[in-house]
């Protein structure tokens, strides 16, 4: 099979949640500080054909790329760490899989062959790893294989792997392979036998791995090494040791002293061109772990069970914070359990308040609490996709006095719909993958905050949502002093909306959180901390 394009697949054994996308995005990123173009790839091993459908309880937050593909959040990583755009060739999963291979049955492509996982399934799996990389032209591919492996889903995706690594030949591939090494402390131990029969496992698939990263909590001796290396068929320096680290931020550079990217490249058959450079990265770390200044931000939201539901916005706020020297502890409120009476008791002492994006009506009211207490308290307010909705409802309902202003999402028979669906949504009736999804253009009023926070007036931002500003309020609602700053001219909708006379209050339909990564801060992130520090260090 011809190819320039290098691929490496990244697999897990022992246990979920041993932080396959952060190795992958680590290597990805030393290899791509060492000159080569690199994107990675994730495949998820579930029947939804995306993400998009699945609660944040379940599966952490749904990403979405500039395409406008529901992701999963490891692609939040892969653009974080690499400051690129991914696309929904970046995400595969079984439900697409299956949908695209018997969409061709129903065409009639399979010619009257019996249809099977093997070969039809694999070979779908391996068309869709291979055009990511074709299409774009990259030096090297990162596939992540999601789930364990020994998994029952998992096994087309092995499969897949094993017939695409003997056709492209040994120098083109790479399957590193991540699994565990656990501590017992009552034996003073560390374990190796876990990652042996991981390892095994993937052998009884026929995938021998090239290289393992091992997950542990205390140094593994050059002993433990060795002996692994021995069971395990791979050279001794080849098992790498991945230590528990404070932030997933100092995974690169452990990667690199432990030359991860070194082995790779020598075993892909590519020459180290240069030192993978990470000064920036380095910088930017460093700013991390030396805040001068703390503040504490309220995230209120309903999905607050499980941290991964606001990825993207926990990882913005790193940025943010390095980018202003200050550590930025967000502190999670459930807006099930937030109410006029305890406002004061629960969010008194934030110096700045955001009201995430969701959807329904649970815990809605204790989102309306919270925009009314920044709002009268002039506490710096961002408001994310509904939580700029309920920032309109809010005004509406004690600014303007409609007491029943709602969105037509929350109560259909308001006799305010200030937030109201979009007409090109009314007709839609399917779930999966038919919000306003994507980058949008966006013009911002001239000397709106926003401008002086983006310092331009032509920006493009990311969407998922269904409802919008209805425009028929936009009058009332100027003069009463929001405004709309933020327009999408093409449409009219409305993107931004701001009370200028309020320290810093601004509510956004987009979501700005899927575009900050380490090397670009989001200027709304880090305007908002900014806010939040001077209100802190003058008040
Ligand atoms: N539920 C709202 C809508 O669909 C907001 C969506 C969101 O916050 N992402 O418009």
């Amino acid at each position: 099979m011809e190819t320039s394009t290098k691929y490496i697949f990244v697999t897990g054994g022992v246990t979920s949640s041993l932080g396959k996308g952060i190795i992958a995005s680590s290597l990805a990123k030393l290899l791509q500080a060492s000159g080569y173009s690199v994107t990675i790839q994730k495949l998820d091993p579930y029947l939804n054909v995306d993400p998009g459908t699945l609660s944040p309880y379940e599966h952490g937050e749904c990403y979405v790329t500039e395409d406008g593909a529901e992701t999963d959040l490891d692609l939040g990583h892969y653009e974080r760490f690499l400051n690129i755009h991914t696309t929904q060739l970046n995400n595969v999963t079984t439900g697409r899989i299956y949908q695209s291979v018997i969409n061709k049955e129903r065409r009639g492509d399979y010619l009257g062959k019996t249809v099977q996982v093997v070969p039809h399934i694999t070979d779908e799996i391996k068309r869709c790893i291979q055009l990511v990389g074709t299409k774009h032209r990259f030096d090297v591919v990162i596939t992540e294989i999601g789930g364990t492996v020994g998994d029952i889903e998992s096994l087309p995706y092995i499969e897949a792997m094993r017939q695409l690594r003997y056709q492209l030949g040994s120098a083109n591939s790479v399957v590193i392979h991540l699994t565990l090494v656990p501590y017992l402390a009552a034996a003073g131990e560390l374990k190796t036998k876990p990652t042996q029969h991981s390892v095994k496992t993937l052998l009884e698939n026929g995938v021998q791995p090239d290289i393992l990263v091992l997950r542990t909590e205390k140094n593994l001796s050059m002993e433990i090494r060795k002996k692994v290396a021995l069971f395990c068929n791979v050279d001794s320096d080849a098992v790498i040791q991945s230590i528990d680290v404070p932030t997933i931020y100092d995974v690169p550079i452990k990667m690199s002293e432990e030359k991860l990217d070194q082995i790779t490249l020598r075993k892909l058959n590519l020459p180290q061109n240069k030192v993978a450079e990470l000064c920036k990265w380095k910088e930017f770390l460093n700013k991390v772990k030396n805040p001068k200044n703390e503040i504490t931000i309220a995230l209120v939201g309903k999905y607050t069970q499980l941290p991964d539901a606001y990825k993207s916005i926990s990882e913005s706020f790193v940025h943010a914070g390095a980018a202003n020297e200050c550590k930025v502890i967000v502190k999670t409120i459930n807006s099930e359990k937030l109410n006029d009476d305890n406002v004061n008791q629960l969010l008194g002492e934030v110096n700045g308040i955001l009201v995430a994006h969701g959807f329904g009506n649970r815990g809605i009211d204790g989102k309306f609490a919270a925009v009314r207490f920044a709002r009268e308290n002039n506490i710096p307010f961002l408001g994310i996709c509904l939580g700029m909705q309920c920032a309109v409802i809010e005004f509406a309902r004690n600014v303007l006095g409609y007491s029943d202003a709602n969105s037509t999402e929350m109560e259909t028979a308001t006799e305010h719909p200030v937030i109201d669906i979009m007409e090109s949504q009314k007709k839609i009736t399917e779930k999966g993958g038919t919000m306003r999804l994507g980058a949008y253009p966006c013009k911002l009023k001239k000397n709106s905050l926003s401008e002086k926070i983006y310092k331009q007036t032509k920006i493009s931002e990311r969407h998922r949502h269904r409802y919008e500003f209805n425009n028929t309020y936009l009058e009332q609602f100027a003069k009463a002093g929001m405004i709309a700053a933020g327009i999408n001219e093409t449409s009219g909708l409305v993107e931004i909306m701001e009370i200028p006379s309020h320290r810093w209050f601004i509510g956004v339909q987009f979501h700005p959180e899927y575009k900050s990564t380490v090397l670009n801060p989001h200027p709304l992130f880090t305007g908002f901390v900014k806010a939040a520090m001077e209100m802190k260090n003058t008040d």
